[in-house]
């Protein structure tokens, strides 16, 4: 089943055909293939903003700081 990648809760909300809604930490994913293709924070102003870089990057390791 689809979990959030930031909270990993399973309270996600169909928006759309591929898009899911993390009722956690309010954010929306999109799904390609049944994954994640795209993350974006929803801000309070309704604009989207690209998390693809905190939680699709190809490397694993830039958590460690
Ligand atoms: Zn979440």
């Amino acid at each position: 089943m689809l979990r959030c990648p930031n909270c990993n809760t399973h309270d996600l909300g169909k928006v759309g055909s591929n898009q899911f809604y993390c009722w956690g930490c309010f954010i929306e994913l999109t799904l390609e293939n049944g994954k994640v293709a795209s993350i974006y924070q929803v801000e309070e102003d309704g604009t989207l903003s690209s998390l693809n870089d905190l939680f699709l990057d190809s490397s694993q390791d830039s958590l460690s700081m």
